[in-house]
C-alpha cells in the first residue's frame, strides 16, 4: 500500500463495529496488494489512460486512484474493501439469499405502482432530512442500482445540487450481477462508516439487502480462511456458466479453479506444485493446497507422493 495513505486507510476502518472487524481479522490477510491505478493505453483515442479504482479479484487486488485526496481515498477504499469481502467469503452477493434480498427491496421502489410511487417520495423526504445520508455516495448507489436510476430520483438529487454517484448498468455485459456485487460493497462500506443515520435509512429502505447482508457477515466469522476457500472450490462453476463437482471440471476450468491459490503459492515457495505427482482426488488435493497456505508449509507435507 502506498505508505503516505497507511493513516487514511486505517482511519477508514476506525469507526467500523465489532462484526467488520473480524471479518477483516480473518480475511485481511489473503489481500495482496494495495496500489495505484495502472495506465493502459486507449486504442481508440490513442492516449494513455488509467483505470479507475476497483477491486481485482483473480488477484485479490485494490487498485486506487492516486489522485484523489484522503477523504475521497478514505470513501473509496471502503467501498472497494467491500468487493474484496464479497469476493473472499464465495460471492455471497451472487447467491440465492442475496438475489431474493434485492428482489424484493427492489418491488419497493418500483415505480410502475401507486405504492412504489409513495415510497419513493417517502424516501426522498428521509434523505432531504438528513445531509448526511443525503450525500453518502454509497446509499445513491445502492438507489442507482435498486431502482436502476429511476429519473424521479436522479432530478430531486440533482434539484438539490447533491451530487448523485451512480452506475451506468446498461454499459455492463450482465447488469444484474454488477447491481448486486455494487449494492454489497455499498453496505460493507456504509456498516465499516457507521454513520448511526445513514446505517438507520439503510436498513429502514433496504430492509431485505441489509438483512441479508449481516447474515453473510455472521456467517462468514463462523468460517475461518481454509473453510471458506474450500466452499468457495466446491461451488466453483464451470466456464458455461453450470455448476459441476470438482472432479467433473475440465482440465481448464480445474486450473482456473486453483489459479490465484497457485499465484499465492508461487509467490510463498517459488513454484506451483504439480498435481500428477499425487494420486488424490480434487477435493484432497484442494485441502492441502489451502493448508499449505495457511500454515505456510508445502504441499508434500500434507499429501503423499
Ligand atoms: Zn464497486
Amino acid at each position: 500500500m502506498p505508505l503516505e495513505r497507511h493513516a487514511t486507510v486505517i482511519d477508514s476502518f476506525s469507526n467500523a463495529p465489532e462484526q467488520i472487524r473480524e471479518v477483516v481479522d480473518t480475511y485481511g490477510y489473503w489481500l495482496e496488494d494495495i496500489g495505484n491505478c495502472p495506465l493502459y493505453f486507449n486504442e481508440e483515442i490513442g492516449e494513455l489512460e488509467k483505470t479507475s479504482s476497483g477491486y481485482i479479484p483473480d488477484e485479490w487486488r485494490i487498485v486506487m486512484d492516486k489522485y484523489m485526496n484522503d477523504y475521497e481515498y478514505g470513501i473509496v477504499f471502503r467501498h472497494e474493501y467491500g468487493h474484496y469481502i464479497d469476493d473472499m467469503i464465495g460471492n455471497y452477493s451472487e447467491t440465492h439469499e442475496y438475489n431474493q434480498a434485492f428482489k424484493m427491496d427492489k418491488k419497493i421502489f418500483n415505480n410502475a405502482t401507486d405504492e412504489g410511487n409513495a415510497n419513493i417520495d417517502d424516501m426522498l423526504r428521509d434523505l432531504s432530512e438528513n445531509i448526511s445520508v443525503f450525500e453518502s455516495r454509497y446509499v445513491s448507489d445502492i438507489l442507482s442500482a435498486i431502482t436502476e436510476n429511476d429519473t424521479k430520483i436522479i432530478k430531486y438529487y440533482d434539484k438539490n445540487e447533491v451530487e448523485f454517484f451512480w452506475h451506468r448498468w446498461e454499459k455492463y455485459w450482465f447488469p444484474f450481477k454488477h447491481m448486486k456485487n455494487e449494492t454489497f460493497a455499498n453496505l460493507f462500506a456504509i456498516y465499516t462508516e457507521n454513520n448511526s443515520d445513514i446505517v438507520a435509512f439503510a436498513e429502514k429502505w433496504f430492509p431485505n439487502l441489509t438483512e441479508q447482508f449481516k447474515i453473510s457477515i455472521n456467517k462468514s466469522i463462523e468460517l475461518n480462511g481454509v473453510d471458506k476457500s474450500m466452499t468457495e472450490i466446491n461451488e466453483y462453476y464451470g466456464d458455461d456458466g453450470a455448476y459441476r463437482k470438482l472432479d467433473n471440471l475440465t482440465e481448464n476450468e480445474w486450473a482456473k479453479c486453483l489459479a490465484k491459490y497457485y499465484m499465492k503459492y508461487q509467490e510463498i515457495f517459488g513454484y506451483i506444485p504439480d498435481e500428477s505427482d499425487y494420486s488424490c482426488t480434487r477435493e484432497v488435493y484442494a485441502e492441502a493446497l489451502l493448508k499449505a497456505l495457511e500454515e505456510k508449509k508445502e504441499i508434500s507435507e500434507y499429501l503423499k507422493m
